[in-house]
């Protein structure tokens, strides 16, 4: 699946590339031991990165570690560059909920040696994703309840309130860097509580008044 479906049944968008934000939120930094950034960590997924909820995550032999991460996603519903963070929201077609699957052995190898994040962020299935609802259908999304469970167990709990950057200073960022397309998907970033999945795992994400995605990990 390269395509993100809207709930109600309007027609799905192509998603063309996954532009995600490292860091967004203070306590998880810190729990990465991490400093708090002072322009947005960007990281990007390929879009056959993504899976539908129902799916299955399949954790590469060359890993030990699979973290889950649950983020808010940003769909982009119309194209962009320079786009000014006052007009940034006209750019936003919707909002669903998405898991940045990491795999954390590998990352904090290339974090050591000073090499890029792809493979532990970028790999097939790291990108599951929710339907999406309209923006209208969220009435502030800096103002979310986001949960994931693992076995029916908390795991992370927050709200969308904690994000270092907004939505709308994301979206000028990004695209002052990167041409925004419809159909474009924004991670914006997970809250504190990642840890490890294992095979048999189920995971169920949830945001308020966004929905929920759930993933099983083999
Ligand atoms: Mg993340």
């Amino acid at each position: 699946m390269n395509t993100i479906r809207f709930t109600g049944g309007s027609s799905p968008l192509s998603v063309g590339k996954i532009l995600c934000l490292g860091r967004n939120y203070p306590a998880h930094a810190k729990e990465m031991k991490a400093e708090t950034p002072s322009t947005p960590v960007v990281f990007l997924k390929p879009a056959t990165a993504l899976i539908e909820s129902g799916g299955t995550v399949i954790i590469p032999k060359f890993s030990r570690q699979m973290h889950h991460e649950v983020e808010l996603v940003v769909v982009v519903g119309r194209r962009g560059r320079s786009i000014s963070a006052d007009t940034a929201m006209d750019h936003v077609a919707g909002y669903a909920v998405g898991l940045d699957m990491t795999l954390r052995d590998v990352q904090a190898d290339a974090k050591s040696k000073g090499l890029p994040w792809s493979v532990a962020k970028g790999f097939d299935t790291s990108a599951p994703v929710s339907e999406a609802v309209r923006r209208d259908a969220v009435k502030d999304p800096h103002d979310l309840d986001i949960c994931l469970r693992v076995n029916g167990a908390v795991r992370q709990s927050s709200n969308t309130r904690h994000m270092l950057f907004r939505i709308p200073e994301v979206i000028s960022y990004l695209s002052s860097v990167f041409t925004l397309e419809e159909g474009d998907l924004i991670f914006t970033g997970t809250p504190e509580g990642v840890a490890q999945v294992v095979p048999g795992d189920v995971l169920k994400a949830e945001i308020d008044s966004v929905g929920s995605l759930t993933v099983g990990v083999q």
